[in-house]
C-alpha cells in the first residue's frame, strides 16, 4: 500500500488508458486529446491560462522564476520545498530574498507584507500552497491579498504541487499555480502544469526569457492546443483520463471535501494515540507527525503490514512521518494505516494497544 505525499498510486483504469499505442503529437487526433485536457484543467485551475509542461515539478517552478521574476524575488522558506525557489534564483543569478522558518511554521502575512514594504525592488513572491517538508499549510491566499493592496503588479506565485487536486484554491490574487503530476493528480512523474492569471500572461510577453522554459513560446503554442516542444503524450492522455473521471464520477469539490475528512480524521486518530502533529497548522494533503521512532515505526508497517508512509528530510529525518491524503485513497486503506501505526506503538513497548486510532477513525469519518 502506497501512501506516501508524492508519488501517490496510479489507478488501473489510468494505467489502461496510457497503455495504448503512442499516438504522434502534430495530429489533429493528439490536438484534440490536448484540448479537452485544456479545458478540464481550466475547471481545476479556475484561472485564465494554464500551460502543460514535459518535466517534474521542479522544471515549472524553474520557469516561474525566471519568466515572472524582473528584478527580485521574495522567496518563502519553511522547508525543502520553499528552500528550492531560492536555489533557483540563485542558480539564475537572480536577486532574492529569503524569509527563513522553522519547518512547522507557516510564514505570517506580516512578514511578507513588511519584507513588501521595505524593498520597491521586489516583483514576484514564491511561495508553497503546501509545504510538503512538513506538512504545513502558508496563509498564501491571505498574503496575496494584502500584498495586492500593495501593489497590485507583484506577482503572486504559488507552488500547489501537493494542493491542487487537494483543497479548493482561492485564484483570485494568485498570478500563476504549479502542480506536478504525480501528487494528487495520481499520474507518473514527469509533467507539470502551470495556471496562469492574464496578468502573469502580460507580464511573461513582455519580456520573453529562456529557451526549452520560455513561457512566452509555450502559452502561445498551448492557445493552440499544441506544444513547443514534443508534448508528454502519454502523461496528457493520463491527465484528461483522470480529470475526467473526477468530474464525472466524483465531483471536485466532493473529492475536497472527501480529503479533508480523511485528512482530519487521521489526525484525531494519531493524536488519540498520543502522537503530535508537526506542523502549526496542517494542510490536508498530509499529516506529518514529530516522533524520534519514526524509522522504526515505518520499517514495521513496510515489513508487516504492507505500508509505506514517507519519513522526514534533512534535520528531520528520523524523527517525522507523513502519510498521504492525496488523490483517490480508500476509506479502508487510512483506516488501516492509523491501526498499523497503533499496532506497531504496542510491538516497540511504547504504548499498549486498545484500538483507540480505529476507534476515533472511524467516528470522525464516519459518526460525526
Ligand atoms: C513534490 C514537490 C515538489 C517537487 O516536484 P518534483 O516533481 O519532484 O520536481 C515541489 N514542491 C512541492 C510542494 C512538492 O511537494
Amino acid at each position: 500500500m502506497l501512501l506516501t505525499p508524492g508519488p501517490t498510486p496510479v489507478p488501473e483504469f489510468v494505467r489502461k488508458a496510457m497503455a495504448d499505442v503512442t499516438i504522434h503529437h502534430r495530429t489533429p487526433e493528439f490536438e484534440q486529446i490536448f484540448k479537452e485536457t485544456r479545458e478540464l484543467l481550466f475547471e481545476l485551475f479556475q484561472m485564465d491560462e494554464v500551460v502543460m509542461l514535459a518535466s517534474s515539478g521542479s522544471g515549472a517552478m524553474e520557469a516561474c522564476v525566471t519568466n515572472l521574476t524582473h528584478k527580485k524575488a521574495l522567496t518563502v522558506n519553511s522547508g525543502k520545498f520553499g528552500e528550492r525557489f531560492g536555489k533557483i534564483c540563485k542558480a539564475f543569478d537572480i536577486d532574492y530574498t529569503e524569509i527563513k522558518n522553522e519547518w512547522n511554521t507557516p510564514v505570517s502575512v506580516e512578514a511578507i507584507v513588511e519584507a513588501v514594504k521595505n524593498d520597491n525592488e521586489i516583483d514576484a513572491i514564491f511561495i508553497q500552497l503546501c509545504e510538503s517538508a512538513g506538512g504545513l499549510r502558508h496563509p498564501v491566499e491571505d498574503i496575496a491579498r494584502e500584498v495586492k493592496k500593495i501593489n497590485k503588479n507583484i506577482m503572486i506565485v504559488a507552488d500547489g504541487i501537493t494542493a491542487v487536486g487537494v483543497e479548493n484554491i482561492d485564484t483570485t490574487n494568485l498570478d500563476a499555480v504549479i502542480t506536478g503530476s504525480q501528487k494528487a493528480l495520481m499520474l507518473p512523474p514527469g509533467l507539470a502544469i502551470i495556471g496562469f492569471s492574464n496578468e502573469a500572461v502580460n507580464k511573461i510577453e513582455e519580456k520573453p526569457k529562456g529557451f526549452y522554459f520560455n513561457l512566452a513560446t509555450e502559452i502561445k503554442k498551448q492557445k493552440t492546443n499544441t506544444t513547443a516542444w514534443t508534448a508528454a503524450t502519454t502523461l496528457i492522455i493520463g491527465l484528461k483520463e483522470i480529470l475526467s473521471y473526477i468530474k464525472e464520477n466524483i465531483g471536485f469539490e466532493k473529492l475536497y471535501e472527501d480529503t479533508a475528512k480523511r485528512a482530519d480524521a487521521t489526525k484525531e486518530a494519531l493524536k488519540a494515540i498520543g502522537f503530535e502533529i508537526y506542523p502549526k497548522v496542517p494542510a490536508k494533503a498530509m499529516t506529518a507527525v514529530y516522533c524520534e521512532k519514526s524509522n522504526d515505526i515505518r520499517k514495521i508497517l513496510k515489513e508487516k503490514y504492507d505500508v509505506n508512509i514517507a519519513g522526514g528530510q534533512d534535520h528531520l529525518k528520523g524523527n517525522l512521518f507523513r502519510i498521504n491524503h492525496m488523490g483517490l485513497v480508500e476509506d479502508f486503506e487510512a483506516a488501516w494505516v492509523v491501526n498499523a501505526v497503533e499496532l506497531a506503538l504496542d510491538e516497540l513497548g511504547i504504548r499498549t494497544f486498545d484500538g483507540s486510532a480505529n476507534k476515533v477513525f472511524l467516528s470522525k469519518m464516519f459518526k460525526a
